[in-house]
């Protein structure tokens, strides 16, 4: 049988939440890991721009990741490799099950964040990765010069919307209502780019193309009932985002849309369990709120590994 990995603490994720608890963790003298399934960073990654982090008048998404992994790791907090499947709670420990080994700690701090919610249309599934994307950074590239549209009217929306104008042809925006969510200088810097147009109160209905390659997307009115097709090479959603919380069910810990109820200490429900990031019951996500629940989560940790100390 495979030796279990012990730490003080185990951090599940390793965007700006789960760096930052790595950080303070590990600072206070804690052996500490990051477990992530893919790349340390988080959303950062899939972000051109970001200019609301203090320091930065302006920073590439991937160039903040690095930075931060540089910086969370200083003081010897190793970062793993894992899907996380379950956690189990001992009185003393947990062990937090991965596909590539088991780990055990007092501490477990959750900052599994969230992924992008789906349209649900026909043709979604079927032309993702030929012409549907999630992520305008790792695939705006590929539309050059062509025509693209993109779904949904939150921050993430109107942001890649004009990081996708400096590279394509002409972005439009559809939108279901006739006003957008995204914060007002977001709005503002989308509304008067002349590559942007935006279609409103209305929604997409199906994403069309000849298998190989999309075509467009056939559009509906929701005040009119009017049908009608954009031609587009691409189509990217960004219609909100959903908890990564199926690993951690077991445990009980979630509001009834799955995510993480925490106090202002970061603490969960259970014993020596927290959660941090865009993973926790919050108003505001942003790189800023999720730093500073890593913040207070690793120095938590240090005082709840104190205070159980025998
Ligand atoms: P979001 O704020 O939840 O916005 C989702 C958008 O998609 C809304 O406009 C919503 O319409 C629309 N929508 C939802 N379901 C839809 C459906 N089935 N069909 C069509 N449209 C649909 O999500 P987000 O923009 O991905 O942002 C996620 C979080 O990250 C937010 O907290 C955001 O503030 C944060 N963020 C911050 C920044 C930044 O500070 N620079 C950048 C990106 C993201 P309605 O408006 O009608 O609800």
């Amino acid at each position: 049988m495979e030796e279990l990995k012990e730490y003080d603490v185990i951090v599940i994720g390793s965007g700006p939440a789960g760096m930052t608890s790595a950080l303070y963790a590990s600072r206070s003298g804690l052996s500490v890991v990051m477990l992530d399934r893919g790349i340390y960073g988080g959303q950062m990654n899939n972000t051109a721009e970001i200019e609301n982090y203090p320091g930065f008048e302006s920073v590439l998404g991937p160039d903040l990741s690095k930075k931060m992994y540089d910086s969370s790791t200083q003081f010897g907090a190793q970062y793993a490799f894992g899907t996380v499947k379950d956690i189990e709670v001992n009185d003393d420990y947990k062990i937090v099950k991965t596909d590539s080994g088991d780990y055990k700690a007092p501490v477990v701090i959750i900052a599994s964040g969230s992924e992008y919610r789906k349209l649900g249309v026909t043709g979604e599934e079927e032309y993702s990765g030929k012409g549907v994307s999630y992520c305008a950074v790792c695939d705006g590239a590929f539309f050059k010069g062509q025509d693209v549209v993109v779904v949904g009217g939150g921050d993430s929306a109107i942001e890649e919307s004009t990081y996708l104008a400096n590279l394509v042809n002409h972005v439009t925006v559809i939108h279901r209502r006739d006003q957008l969510k995204a914060q007002k200088i977001l709005q503002e810097r989308a509304l008067k780019n002349d590559k942007i147009s935006f279609v409103w109160d209305s929604n997409v209905e199906e994403i069309k193309g000849d298998n190989q390659k999309i075509s467009g997307v056939k559009i509906i009115n929701n005040k009119t009932n009017e049908e009608s097709f954009i031609d587009a090479a691409g189509v990217f959603i960004y219609v909100g985002i959903l908890p990564m919380t199926e690993s951690f069910k077991s445990l009980n810990i979630t509001d009834e849309n799955g995510w993480i109820k925490t106090n202002d200490q970061m603490e969960t429900d259970v014993p020596g369990i927290f959660a941090v990031g865009d993973v926790r019951e919050k108003k505001l996500r942003q790189v800023t709120t999720a730093v500073g629940d890593g913040g207070i989560a690793g120095q938590k940790a240090f005082e709840y590994i104190e205070a159980h100390k025998n």
